[in-house]
């Protein structure tokens, strides 16, 4: 069993690599070996049998519970903080008391700050949008923080009641409209926080060439949270990228210093010098640009909640949830999990109709992230050519003119002879 590791702040990567590898629930157990079968045969031909994946079963969700008890064994953690990198086909959440979601069990242990999708529209693909080949985007939404870090208390409980009094009786607050029927949440965003993501989100952008970071917020209305995001995200890139960015703060003030036309030249000179741009949008402003002007989007960084519904819209955008990608990663430790962006479709498991396009686009993702690029790259081109022949997973050929409908495996099969 050969592990990656971090090095230097650099991973360094076996070439026959371990991959822990979760299977999934429902539609988990059909996605997940056509997209393993795959992904052998790219790293195969690309690489001439030199390097080559050794899948590491690891159990999660219900197989997990009915082998063991439990939802999500010590032996997976321990799986995916050892060998760094890991896959997980989709879990159910289980009901009743607990765990509240393994997803979010598993990010915050491991502390996966970023969730990265990238979002692209393949040729043939039909999509709501009329020009969808303007849409490559890169979300970048922190994980960790916001409303999402489930502080929260019920309305009418003991602890709501502490919650408000400390409120108004310690912090003269007096704007909670309905008091004694209101539930509580509190929404932590941090310096440490928003830029260890900001970063990500702009080392990612220098490094695949990509023109600009748009960092998405609502500092309008939350001036300490999202307007801290957006503050500290400039300070960052103004310090730390200083001669490998340029930011419109920069842009303002030379606009206010020496007017319009400097400010413009001087932008377009930070272009010509392969400079990032770095920008922001308020959250709503945003979600309508994206459907007008999508090609003035690259690398979008922002805050948890705002980053699932930018996800979900995006992916929309561009085929929907059975083929947008997604990981969770932190670029520190190096610990980065690949997964299905879709939940367990028990409305359709068993049929052999599932598309497992999100979590091979999500193995595709992961062989970029192990620096095999090629053995992605190949995924990628037999994915387009499938797609521009009109063959893919009823999800997506019955909206297609040429659409010709294959099942999850011929699909799987239809790939590699693409490869
Ligand atoms: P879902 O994503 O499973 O399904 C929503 C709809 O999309 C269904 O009609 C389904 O058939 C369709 N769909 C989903 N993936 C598809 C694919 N790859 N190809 C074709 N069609 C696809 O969402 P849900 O029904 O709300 O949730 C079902 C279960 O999954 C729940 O237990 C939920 O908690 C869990 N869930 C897990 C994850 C995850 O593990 N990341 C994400 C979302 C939901």
């Amino acid at each position: 069993m050969s592990k990656v590791y971090m090095q230097d702040g650099r991973l360094v990567v076996p070439d026959c690599v371990t991959i822990p590898f979760i299977e999934g629930d429902g539609v988990g157990a059909e996605i997940t070996p056509v997209c393993q079968k795959i992904v052998n045969r790219a790293v195969e031909l690309a690489y001439g049998g030199k390097r080559s994946i050794e899948w590491m079963e690891v159990l999660a969700g219900g197989k997990a519970f009915e082998k063991t008890g439990e939802w999500l064994p010590e032996a997976t953690m321990d799986a995916f903080r050892e060998y760094l990198v890991g896959i997980k086909g989709p879990l159910t959440t289980p009901v009743g008391g607990g765990i509240r979601s393994l997803n979010v069990a598993l990010r915050q242990t491991l502390d996966l700050y970023v969730c990265l999708r990238p979002v692209r529209w393949f040729k043939g693909v039909v999509s709501p949008i009329k020009e969808p080949q303007k849409v490559d985007m890169h979300i970048f939404r922190e994980n960790t923080e916001d409303i999402y870090a489930g502080i929260e208390w019920e309305q009418g409980t003991p602890e709501a009641k502490k919650f408000y009094a400390f409120l108004r009786d310690e912090m003269g607050v007096t704007k909670v409209r309905f008091p004694e029927t209101s539930s509580f949440g509190v929404k932590p965003v941090s310096v440490e926080g928003t830029q260890r993501l900001v970063r990500a989100a702009i080392l990612y952008a220098l490094e695949h060439k990509l023109p600009s970071v748009t960092l998405v917020h609502k500092g309008n209305i939350m001036k300490f949270t999202e307007g801290g995001f957006k503050r500290w995200g400039y300070e960052l890139a103004e310090t730390e990228f200083a001669g490998k960015t340029f930011t419109m703060n920069q842009y303002d003030k030379i606009k206010k210093e020496l007017g319009e036309e400097s400010a413009k030249a001087a932008m377009a000179e930070a272009i010509n010098k392969g400079q990032v741009i770095i920008k922001d949008c308020i959250a709503d402003a945003f979600l309508q640009n994206t459907l007008l002007i999508p090609e003035e989007y690259s690398v979008i960084a922002t805050l948890n909640l705002n980053g699932d519904y930018v996800s979900d819209q995006l992916a929309a955008m561009v085929g929907g949830i059975g083929i947008a990608p997604g990981a969770n990663i932190n670029y520190l430790s190096g610990h980065a999990i690949f997964e299905a962006t879709h939940g367990t479709a028990p409305n359709i498991a068993g049929k052999n109709i599932v598309n497992p396009c999100s979590l091979l686009l999500s193995s595709v993702m992961m062989l970029e992230y192990l620096g095999w690029k090629e053995a992605g790259q190949l995924i990628t081109n037999a994915l387009e050519q499938a797609f521009a022949a009109g063959e893919a997973t009823n999800d997506l050929a019955r909206f297609m003119p040429n659409g010709n409908a294959l099942g999850t495996a011929e699909f799987g099969d239809r790939v590699i002879d693409y490869l």
